[in-house]
């Protein structure tokens, strides 16, 4: 019986033979690893293990495809020590953990997370100086891995040590896990972060949560329960997509998914175009595809809706708006979403 999250977890499905059993399908052998909870195999099975929601997780012979960058988003450049990524000066992204509640097959860290490196090696006090001797630094960003991964005790403990840093206003979490084990949002967890928020406001400090989700389907009920209790909490939350060949890269799927997420009062914050990671490739969405279904998306949502379209450039620079001028310089011509161009 799974009981808890971290039943969950324990439990989940890890090899090749298991998962091969419960799909009757034979799993193609590639270095990345297996990771899928029992209850998200369930929700997968219902779906369809080629369903928008099978495909994140189910392994593809196409990982082993030699294309791709083994650090798409450069984030080894902007790392001044292990768990801390520095590229904006406002605001720093913290390695909290290497651990996942899954194995996305499209992670852009994918290869980073599979032979934890130096980059995921602890370093909290470090890290906790190097923010205290910053003061530019207005937020932190827990990524990793998945920061709701980490016990309740450690993320009020850690979030409590950055919260306490003066210039510190606001705390960020990125995670997948209310998604794919919508459990973790449990009783402790809701104490945990009321303490947590009480905290802050006290400081005028803000808690916010960007949930990563690229497909309506991924949200039955168990994870709208899940994130409904979460929305009782004083926290911002903001959700953020990846842009996915054959798993949401149409304006149909995607504003299935927008729309969804506006029901449920969380706004769309980005929408990502995919990073050129090696093993996810065969996920990889041309740029003017992109550019053609977000502009029709622009056509068929108001704007208030509308996630900012969003490129991480791989040397490192960070992100750049997938639809953004190509020079400051003004070529004197606009395009629509049909492609037809207009003098201005
Ligand atoms: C994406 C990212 C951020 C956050 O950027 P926002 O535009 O504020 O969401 C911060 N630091 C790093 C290293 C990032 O990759
Ligand atoms: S949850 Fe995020 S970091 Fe973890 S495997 Fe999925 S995409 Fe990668």
């Amino acid at each position: 019986m799974i009981t808890s999250w971290q039943d969950e977890m324990r439990h989940a499905i890890t090899k090749a033979e298991a998962l091969s059993e419960i799909i009757s399908k034979e799993i193609p052998t590639n270095k990345y690893k297996i990771f899928i909870p029992a209850s998200l195999m369930a929700r997968i099975l219902k779906e369809g293990v080629d369903s928008s929601l099978g495909k994140q997780f189910i392994p593809s012979e196409n990982e082993n495809l030699p294309e791709g960058l083994w650090d798409p988003i450069g984030d080894q450049i902007c790392s001044p020590m292990s768990q801390l990524v520095h590229r904006y000066p406002s605001r720093a992204l913290y390695l909290s953990t290497s651990v996942c509640p899954v194995s996305c097959r499209f992670c852009f860290r994918k290869n980073e997370l599979e032979s934890p490196m130096d980059l995921f090696k602890t370093n909290k006090d470090q890290v906790l100086n190097y923010v205290k001797d910053h003061p530019e630094i207005m937020e932190i960003i827990f990524s990793g891995g998945d920061p709701l991964s980490l016990s309740d005790e450690k993320l009020f403990n850690e979030g409590l040590s950055f919260l306490s840093v003066e210039h510190v206003q606001y705390l960020r979490f990125h995670t997948r896990m209310p998604i794919i084990i919508p459990q973790r949002i449990d009783q402790n967890f809701l104490m945990t972060f009321e303490k947590l928020t009480l905290e802050g406001s006290r400081w005028g400090k803000k808690i916010i949560f960007v949930i990563h989700t690229n497909h309506a389907s991924e949200w039955d009920a168990t994870v709208i329960e899940a994130v409904e209790k979460l929305k009782k909490l004083n926290v911002i939350i903001l959700a953020q997509t990846v842009l996915l060949k054959e798993i949401n890269d149409t304006v149909a799927g995607l504003k299935n998914l927008i729309t969804l997420l506006d029901r449920l009062k969380i706004r769309s914050y980005y929408l990502h175009h995919p990073d050129r990671v090696r093993g996810g490739m065969h996920f990889y969405v041309d740029l003017e595809k992109g550019r053609r279904i977000y502009s029709q998306l622009r056509q068929e949502l108001p704007g208030w809706m509308l996630p900012t379209y969003i490129i991480d450039i791989p040397e490192g620079k960070g992100k750049i708006p997938a639809f953004n001028a190509e020079d400051f310089s003004f070529s004197g011509t606009l395009v629509d979403h049909t492609g037809q161009k207009w003098k201005y």
